[in-house]
């Protein structure tokens, strides 16, 4: 009988009539894509500015992209991966792809689109932004109504394959999988109370089914479908929802084969549920996991084993790594070896590094030599590409014990009869705009092209320039600025033994913005003052009071790579003591305000609640260990950024600082009725002026919320401050919002 485009479907619909291409011996999850040089941030910032055209940004696009199938194609790697090229962010290119992108946002190309939602555009506040699970990568939140409507629009991964395949490069296109991308998303503003995102399941997966049958045609092989929401803790709904996503995924006629990579830890009650699904693949975290102990739950799927970390810079343990795939291979079990998750987490190359230690680059290995690795370990080659497991460090110096200060109340009386501040004082967060001029001049410095006197100078200059600012404003609490801070985090590694900082390692933190984490290698020791100079000279400048500006442990460890031969706290705890060093030697130096800023104490909180207060603990008591040597009159900030501060609130209580500023702007006070702050019992400045946005506040606004803050929080408790550092703004309206600020802390004071 011919058959005709009418005919029923065959008994066989729900299986794959045609047997899964063999999955790669060797593979990775993603890749970086900023660029080995960051030409992608130039050619991104370029095409804001208006001088480089849209052609321009796609051309540095392809090139990129290219470049990285050729390079990769040449270390050996078989299985490759596409669609892990982004113009901004992943997390946004899967509300384009499922057409879920805000209507307000849609302009005539899709790179424009993503920008207006990334960025805001004609008025229109962008999407909310935060953290990719524990690492220091940022998303856009997508919003997800019951109004929402999806549709598949494939255009995206479709031309990415084919731009490989024209190479000669064969890849497997990677998409956000649907339950993480629906577990990620937030409810529009509309949305009933109650609704949550993943309710509109079928809804997207009817999407997706469209995709992979778009990518089935063009002649991929395997797809791969990202869901790292499984490694935290999950619901049965959400599990279920999981089931009925890749029963329905894994059940289409016409798909290509499915590979659902887990990562960032392991998938413990998730993994059955996966394995009872219609995949053909399962990607497993074995860096931060374990290989379940009873293998048979993965009988019949592909393995693909993360036994290469993504997510530092440390050359594998080959031992280690072998045991596993040694375990899955002597039980039959089918198994590639992988990253742990995407190397977007690592820098591009350690052969671009010229100034490390040679030491030290001997243990290293970037995104481009865990390639190396991954194709050796494939290989069964355990001499070359990988190292022999490190051998344990001496142990480390025994810390004194962690002391308290004196009662609150104590310190509180201290501090008024010192510092005489006004009800509700207004400060900022630390850093004023950073200027082209001291870009340069750092640079030149570092080139050995300018003089360090010279360099001095130019420095006290702007400390001079932001000091007359802040007074002239009429602002209560002083700063130095930072001007010669590049990074709150790199500054003070590069003043402390124990870490060595990189030439080129960029890793991407949002959009076309790069931070270049320094490598915390060795003992952290402070072998002198680091910041006293300049806080001095500021404190010598003028007769209000300077803050001291620190950074605190934790952020220290956060935004660092760390050696993994210690436990996290001892390194954390090793860094707090030398933070408790500077704090001793600004008191010695008659500064009687110091801040000691600690905004990724949410970052690294676990995904999993079980581990969550022992890391509270002592992260708390490492924080402890920074602050509690200073003085009764000495007064200690803190300050955390991010909306996301709900779930640690009782930790920042717990800090004990005498004043703590808290992002609020973006929220729209929404921190203030939390009832763990309503217990707080200290100084508190919510943000009230929203530093991440061009936008300068009213007096209106500003003093509105300070009111609302008065009425939610006990009297004579409430600062009036930005919602972070200027470090990103520009001085016009820095110095118009801050000029709007004092004016409504002083109405709101009088009117008290
Ligand atoms: N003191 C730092 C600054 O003002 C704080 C930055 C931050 O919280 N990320 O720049
Ligand atoms: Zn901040």
């Amino acid at each position: 009988q011919p058959a005709t485009p009418h005919r029923p479907v065959p008994e066989s619909a729900g299986r794959r009539r045609v047997a899964a291409p063999e999955f790669p011996a060797a593979t990775i999850l993603g890749y970086p894509r900023i660029g080995p040089r960051r030409e992608l941030k130039r050619a991104m910032e370029a095409y804001w500015a208006g001088k480089a055209d849209l052609a321009q940004l796609r051309e540095t696009g392809r090139r990129l992209r290219a470049g990285t199938w050729t390079d990769l194609a040449g270390r050996g790697l078989a299985g490759q991966v596409s669609n892990t090229f982004s113009d901004y962010d992943q997390v946004l290119d899967a509300a384009l792809l499922l057409g879920a992108v805000p209507d307000r946002y849609r302009r005539s190309t899709p790179e424009d689109t993503v920008f207006a939602a990334a960025r805001g555009a004609d008025g229109l506040a962008p999407l909310r932004m935060t953290k990719w699970f524990d690492t220091n990568y940022h998303y856009l939140v997508p919003e997800i109504g019951p109004e929402t409507r999806f549709r598949a629009d494939p255009a995206k991964p479709l031309a990415e394959y084919a731009e490989a395949r024209e190479l000669g490069v064969e890849t497997r296109p990677v998409l956000l999988g649907p339950v993480t991308f629906l577990l990620l998303s937030e409810p529009t503003a509309g949305a009933p109370a109650g609704f949550t995102p993943l309710s509109r399941l079928d809804a997207v997966l009817d999407a997706y089914e469209q995709i992979l049958g778009a990518l089935a045609d063009a002649g991929a092989g395997w797809v791969q479908l990202d869901e790292p929401a499984l490694v935290a803790d999950r619901t049965p709904d959400e599990l279920a929802a999981t089931a009925t996503a890749y029963r329905r995924l894994g059940g289409l006629a016409h798909r290509p084969a499915l590979f659902v990579a887990s990562y960032f830890g392991a998938l413990r009650e998730a993994l059955p549920v996966l394995a009872a699904s219609p995949v053909e693949a399962i990607g497993l975290d074995l860096v931060r996991g374990e290989l379940p102990d009873e293998l048979d739950v993965v009988r019949g799927k592909v393995i693909v084993a993360g036994v290469v970390s993504g997510r530092d810079v440390w050359r594998t343990d080959a031992t280690r790594a072998n045991e596993q795939l040694d375990r899955l291979r002597a039980a039959g079990v089918p198994v590639s070896v992988s990253t742990s998750c995407s190397l977007l987490h690592v820098p591009y190359d350690l052969a671009a590094e010229t100034d490390l230690p040679a030491d030290l680059t001997g243990q290293l290995a970037f995104a481009a030599q865990k390639v190396d690795e991954v194709v050796a370990l494939a290989a069964g080659d355990t001499g070359t590409g990988t190292v022999p497991a490190p051998v344990p460090a001496a142990a480390p110096a025994a810390l004194p014990p962690v002391t308290d200060r004196s009662p609150y109340p104590v310190r509180a009386a201290a501090q008024a009869a010192r510092l005489a501040l006004p009800d509700l004082p207004t400060t900022t967060i630390g850093s004023f705009p950073q200027t082209g001029e001291l870009r340069a001049a750092r640079a030149e410095l570092a080139a050995g092209r300018l003089d360090p006197a010279r360099y001095d100078a130019i420095i006290e200059a702007e400390i001079d320039r932001v000091l007359a600012l802040q007074e002239q404003l009429g602002l209560d609490v002083l700063v130095h600025g930072e001007p010669e801070r590049n990074d709150m985090v790199q500054y003070f590694a590069e003043h402390l033994d124990g870490f060595a900082v990189t030439g080129n390692g960029w890793v991407q933190s949002y959009g076309s913005r790069c931070t270049r984490p320094p490598i915390l290698h060795g003992e952290v020791r402070r072998t002198g003052p680091i910041t006293v100079r300049w806080a001095r000279y500021a404190q010598s400048r003028t007769d209000r009071p300077v803050k001291g500006m620190l950074t605190g442990p934790v952020t220290i460890v956060a935004w660092s790579f760390v050696r993994g031969d210690l436990p996290l706290r001892t390194v954390v705890h090793q860094v707090a003591e030398a933070v408790r060093g500077e704090v001793a030697d600004l008191e010695a130096e008659g500064i009687g305000i110091v801040q000691v800023d600690e905004p990724a104490l949410r970052e690294l909180l676990p995904l999993r609640a079980a581990e969550r207060d022992d890391y509270l603990d002592w992260a708390v008591a490492a924080y402890r260990r920074a602050t509690s040597g200073a003085g009764d009159d000495t007064q200690i900030h803190t300050h955390l950024c991010y909306s996301d501060a709900d779930e640690v609130l009782a930790a920042i209580d717990a800090l004990d600082a005498d004043v703590t500023s808290i992002e609020s702007a973006r929220s729209h006070g929404r921190i203030l009725v939390e009832p763990a702050l309503r217990s707080f019992a200290r100084g508190l400045g919510p943000g009230v002026y929203d530093i991440h946005s061009q936008r300068v506040p009213s007096v209106v606004e500003i003093a509105d919320e300070l009111r609302a803050a008065r009425v939610a929080l006990p009297a004579g408790r409430v600062w009036a401050n930005p919602d972070c550092g200027l470090k990103t703004r520009g001085y016009a309206e820095v110095t118009e919002a801050l000029r709007n600020l004092v004016a409504a802390a002083r109405e709101v004071r009088h009117a008290a």
